[in-house]
């Protein structure tokens, strides 16, 4: 007998006894007792059907003839019944006549016995009732396993989004197996793990993972084999991490790789409450199944976190200046048009300073261009440091800066430069000898007479700035009104 057979007769020893007469009761359970069976007895047919659906027995050995509800009704009767399993029943009859047989069978019965008992005839038909009843649970969870299955395929086919499709995948397996955690783990590299998805926190994108502490997810990589564990506190892969665990003593893991192609791409990790036989063989093997439908949804999971981060980082560069970080001339204009046009919408006030550096050209002259690059990046991050975070500050040409406030009033700005030109002066730059760098500024805001559009703005910002050079540099001057 296999082991999965020894479990099952465990489970399924419930027998339930329907008989008038107690000498047969007494006959019929010293028999069944001896064989190890759990028995219930019920002496007509009503209270039968009670014991039927608050015991669940896996056996109903039925007489024909009671007082009150006899065999057949109470056999049309069961069959009747929302149960969990389906019992067999066997009907123990005096009657051994043709008639009486077929219309047991017919109203649902599975067998008959013809009293009197025999011992060895009674455990035999018992048995093979027990063995169909085990064929039946199997059939069901074969049926439960493919439905899961196809969901997950379907799933998979009417979305494109990984993250929904693992998120099925582990709701989906966490239900049949009656996981506590189930997740999908992609593996980067040999110690960088991510929980992708995890049924029991469907909100977990990218759950970062230290696969030092997870020997299991290291060994299943290293095995490309599933692993179980059973007794996962003592078991000797895990001795290294014992102290961390203590709290698996009441629990079963099982992991599976995703493999494909030789590539270990992730794993399934399932951890469900501890397991007295271990995780059955159909058990494993289901999750093969499914772990190795996910592989495309973590292959694309990976993909498309691949290509969004390259889209990130090519929007950024396409708006940012590669010397100072800060945003470049087109992304200024296309940021002051929208701001500008907000401003006009809701009545509210718009800023824009305009920074030149005084004497650039003289810095470049003496100390060289690399020098003058450091200056440049240097006076970049001052600026970017000392306005407000809701502030746009962009590099506006070779060394001239725009800094647009939106919601600021003219006097607020005016009150920012001056102190971004206070900064400037007072910093002392490295690689210089004793120079100190100092900065020009024009500012404009909205509302005022004529700004009509952003690029009067930048107008009015220009003209301030150029009467600031020809105040004598180093100052703060405003648009004329
Ligand atoms: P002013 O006070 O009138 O603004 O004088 P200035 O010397 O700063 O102005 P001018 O327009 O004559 O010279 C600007 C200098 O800025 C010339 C150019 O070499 C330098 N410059 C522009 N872009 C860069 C850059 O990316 N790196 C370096 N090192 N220098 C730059
Ligand atoms: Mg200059
Ligand atoms: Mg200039």
């Amino acid at each position: 007998m296999n082991v999965d057979l020894v479990c099952a007769t465990q489970q399924n020893n419930r027998v339930l006894i329907v008989d008038d007469n107690l000498t047969n009761k007494a006959i019929l359970e010293d028999i069944l007792h001896s064989n190890g069976y759990d028995t219930r007895y019920a002496s007509e047919g009503k209270e039968g059907l009670n014991v039927v659906s608050g015991w669940n027995p896996s056996v109903i050995l039925l007489d024909l003839v009671m007082p009150g509800m006899d065999g057949i009704n109470v056999c049309r009767e069961v069959r009747k019944m929302q149960l969990p399993t389906r019992p067999s029943i066997i009907v123990v009859s005096m009657k051994s006549d043709k008639e009486t047989i077929v219309d047991s069978l017919a109203a649902g019965a599975d067998d008959f016995i013809v009293k009197p008992i025999n011992e060895a005839e009674l455990i035999a038909r018992v048995r093979a009732q027990l063995r169909i009843n085990e064929f039946y649970k199997e059939i069901e969870e074969d049926k439960r396993n493919l439905e899961t299955i196809l969901a997950i395929t379907t799933a998979m086919s009417a979305t494109l989004d990984p993250s929904e499709v693992l998120g099925t995948i582990v709701s989906k397996v966490a239900g049949i197996t009656e996981a506590v955690r189930c997740s999908i783990v992609l593996i980067v590299k040999e110690d960088e793990a991510y929980v992708l998805a995890s049924h029991e926190d469907p909100a977990i994108r990218e759950l970062k993972l230290d696969l030092a502490k997870y020997p299991e997810i290291k060994e299943v990589i290293a095995t490309k084999t599933p692993l179980a564990l059973n007794d996962v506190v003592n078991h000797p892969l895990m001795s290294g991490v014992k102290d961390s665990i203590l709290d698996l003593k009441d629990m079963s893991l099982l992991i599976v790789p995703i493999v494909f192609n030789d590539e270990v791409l992730g794993t399934l990790f399932l951890r469900t409450k501890k397991k007295e036989h271990g995780y059955a063989q159909k058990e494993i093997n289901f999750c093969r199944i499914v772990a190795n439908s996910s592989f495309h949804a973590l292959k694309n999971a990976r993909l498309f976190e691949k290509v969004s981060k390259e889209k990130e980082y090519l929007k950024e560069i396409a708006v940012k200046d590669q010397l100072t970080s800060l945003y470049n001339h087109n992304f200024f204009y296309s940021r002051l048009e929208e701001e500008f046009e907000r401003a006009v919408r809701y009545e509210t006030p718009l800023s824009l300073i305009m920074v030149d550096i005084d004497n650039f050209k003289l810095i470049n002259d003496t100390y060289g261009h690399r020098v003058g690059d450091v200056v440049l990046r240097e006076i970049a991050g001052m600026i970017k440091r000392g306005v407000r975070k809701t502030d746009i500050v962009a590099r506006y040409g070779g060394e001239e800066f725009a800094v647009v406030l939106p919601h600021t009033l003219l006097k607020g700005a005016v009150e920012e430069a001056e102190r971004l030109r206070e900064l400037v002066e007072s910093h002392a730059y490295a690689g210089l000898v004793t120079e100190r760098i100092t900065i020009s500024i024009g500012v404009a805001s909205y509302p005022q007479k004529g700004a009509m559009n952003s690029g009067d703005l930048v107008n009015f910002a220009d003209d301030a700035l150029y009467k600031a050079k020809w105040s004598g540099k180093n100052c703060v001057k405003v648009a004329e009104v």
